[in-house]
């Protein structure tokens, strides 16, 4: 997009400010040149060459987590997220992290290996510098115990095909995601199938700016995944979901045909022998579900099928955001503590639908009392009852 589109962009924002109610960083900070008008404003003055960009103005720019609320929420649609990131592309920031961002998610498989070796000097840097604390949870799930191990058994007469595109975070990460769907879909007749060729989806890239390189991505993506034939593709992540559905169109005139893993549960809950189970779990809507896929209500009714009791917490940006809890270490901890206010966290159970907001959740939570929806599913399977 040029120049002159993208101030084209900037005007559908007619100044009304419904958006600002639902802006995790405006909500935080009170401050109106970090909520969507406001940078939407500052987004067309920089654009027009009327203002020059200061680093005061990259930290309004950059500290948009590219949630959505607003669009979602503005009578006129107004496209703030696509801007916020189309914009990333002039100012210079991070080049460090660019290059090393550009080799990471076109290289995924290197990047793993790497990241097992130098965990140790990484962790060492990351608490030096107060990014995560050194007692955080986190650490107990080190990348020495990362592993991409999961393999789908071969099916006999399956009665369709899904395939499984994974994403960098489950296939590097949580793998143990993809094999509790692989279960679930398996267990309902399918077989499962993980495409030779997978890219990044190409949203951490989007997030640094890196539009083109996003580009190539989903080139590659839309050429090999076009081409496989399914009854269904699938994604763990909502926010690979939301690239590739809603954004491929704006960087290739293409889109994929793929579903979230909670409508992909939605469609086959009704296959799978449950046993009923008893307690309550917190559930946590990942933004991109809610304001780019429009899942809302899914996750809940597939909770309470379960047998389980389920207390949502408000809408809110879990304050992780892909490269904005690195860029912003401070706002991301306020966002993810503000998830919690006025509840005991120390008792709960938290469910959420995305690899990213279980990451950003470890930080305060210990593993095993954040769970993603698809481990809700897994844990209430009844196979002996089929
Ligand atoms: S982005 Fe939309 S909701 Fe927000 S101020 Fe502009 S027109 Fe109003
Ligand atoms: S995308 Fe999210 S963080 Fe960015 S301006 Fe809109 S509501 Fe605020």
């Amino acid at each position: 997009m040029n120049k002159g589109q993208l101030i084209e962009l900037t005007r559908e924002c007619v100044l009304c400010g419904r958006c600002k109610a639902k802006c995790p960083t405006y909500q935080l900070l009170c401050n109106e040149s970090f909520g969507p008008r406001g940078r939407m404003h500052l987004a067309e003055a920089l654009l027009k060459g009327d203002i020059s960009a200061s680093q005061r103005l990259k930290e309004r720019l950059l500290s948009c987590t590219l949630c959505g609320a607003c669009e979602k929420t503005c009578p006129k649609s107004a496209r703030v997220p696509w801007v916020m990131a189309s914009l990333r592309q002039d100012l210079k920031i991070d080049s460090f992290s660019r290059i090393l961002a550009k080799w990471a998610f076109k290289h995924p498989r290197s990047a793993y290996n790497v990241s097992r070796i130098l965990y140790y000097p990484l962790k060492k840097g990351l608490i030096k510098k107060a990014i995560i604390p050194a007692d955080s949870p986190l650490f107990e799930y080190s990348p020495l115990e990362w592993g991409d191990v999961f393999t789908p058994p071969k099916a006999t007469e399956p009665r369709g095909r899904i395939v499984l595109f994974s994403g960098c975070a489950v296939r590097f990460v949580f793998s143990y995601l993809a094999e509790a769907l692989i279960r679930i879909c398996t267990l309902s007749g399918y077989e499962v199938v993980l495409p030779k060729s997978e890219f990044c989806c190409g949203a951490p890239l989007l997030g640094m700016g890196l539009q083109r390189d996003a580009e190539k991505l989903a080139k590659k993506n839309i050429q090999y995944l076009g081409a496989l034939k399914a009854d269904m593709m699938v994604s763990l992540c909502p926010t690979c979901v939301h690239t590739m559905r809603n954004l491929y169109p704006d960087l290739t005139g293409k889109t994929i045909d793929i579903v979230d893993s909670t409508e992909a549960l939605t469609r086959l809950i009704n296959e799978v022998p449950l046993k009923e189970q008893k307690g309550t779990v917190v559930y946590h809507h990942p933004c991109h579900d809610l304001y780019g896929l429009n899942i809302k209500k899914e996750p809940i009714d597939l909770i309470l099928k379960t047998g389980l009791t389920v207390t949502e917490l408000p809408e809110g940006c879990c304050g992780f955001a892909g490269g904005f809890s690195l860029r912003f270490p401070e706002l991301s901890q306020a966002l993810l503590e503000e998830r919690f206010k006025g509840m005991n966290k120390e008792s709960i159970t938290l469910a959420t639908s995305c690899p990213g907001c279980i990451y950003q959740f470890m930080k305060t939570l210990p593993q095993g009392r954040v769970v993603h929806l698809v481990e809700v599913i897994e844990e209430s399977l009844d196979e002996e009852g089929r």
